[in-house]
């Protein structure tokens, strides 16, 4: 049974194929072969994506899991509730407690692990240049993203949009820094991990727009060629 990357992950150089405890097998270099038994699912039966995220918890980057985490629970393909239950039904795991707190933070849409995600899958991703972080612009607000030079900041946040006491706090410090000469963009988990491609056109279309003299670089997930004024 192979596991599979849902296409939420770039291609492996190999692939883990589980082929139980007495199958014969010839060697080649693009397997992996693990003598053991797993659910299967779907034709080639492949093992389900719960696991296959799980397993790849056991030996990825951090960042490259919040990637992926990121992509799986926004697809809605998988939940937080799945991978939870599929980590604790292991007995032994080399990342538990990092998974454990990626598939929390990640699920939860926690503005760290977004910060974090922006600027790999939105900013470096697309070559766009490295703004200040957590930075007061006018000395009053602490702002997720500044670009001091093209007047813009960027806020990301899980939540698709605040309420009441939040939401007016969140105007207030647009209009303080609109009325500095800054504009305010604001962006959700799905701007970050959904649509990462399109989040990178618009925000170098603003800074462009600002002055900025370089150009977006497309990464392995666009789609279609860099179409840019
Ligand atoms: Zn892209």
């Amino acid at each position: 049974m192979k596991q599979c990357d849902y296409g939420f992950a770039r291609k492996p150089q190999q692939i883990l194929v589980f082929v139980g405890a007495s199958k014969c097998v010839t060697p080649h270099p693009s397997w992996i072969f693990v003598r053991s038994s797993r659910q299967r699912q779907g034709s080639p039966p492949r093992t389900t994506l719960a696991e296959a995220i799980i397993d790849a918890g056991e030996t990825w980057k951090t960042d490259d899991l919040v990637h992926l985490l990121g992509r799986a629970l926004n697809s809605r393909d998988v939940t937080t509730s799945d991978l939870l239950k599929e980590l604790d039904s292991r007995a032994f795991h080399h990342q538990r407690n990092l998974m454990k707190q990626l598939i929390g933070e990640v699920g939860e849409g926690t503005t760290s692990v977004l910060e974090r995600l922006y600027r790999r899958t939105v900013e470096k991703a697309h070559g766009l240049p490295a703004p200040q972080r957590q930075v007061s612009p006018t000395g009053r607000y602490r702002v997720d993203h500044w670009y001091q030079r093209y007047h813009l900041i960027i806020e990301v946040d899980g939540k698709a949009y605040h309420q009441g006491a939040a939401a007016i706090n969140d105007i207030d410090r647009d209009n303080h820094h609109q009325a500095a000469g800054i504009t305010t963009l604001r962006l959700t988990w799905s701007h970050v991990a959904k649509t990462p491609c399109a989040t990178a056109r618009l925000v170098g279309k603003i800074l462009q727009q600002a002055g900025w003299k370089g150009k977006l670089r497309q990464c392995g997930q666009c789609s279609s060629p860099i179409e840019f004024v």
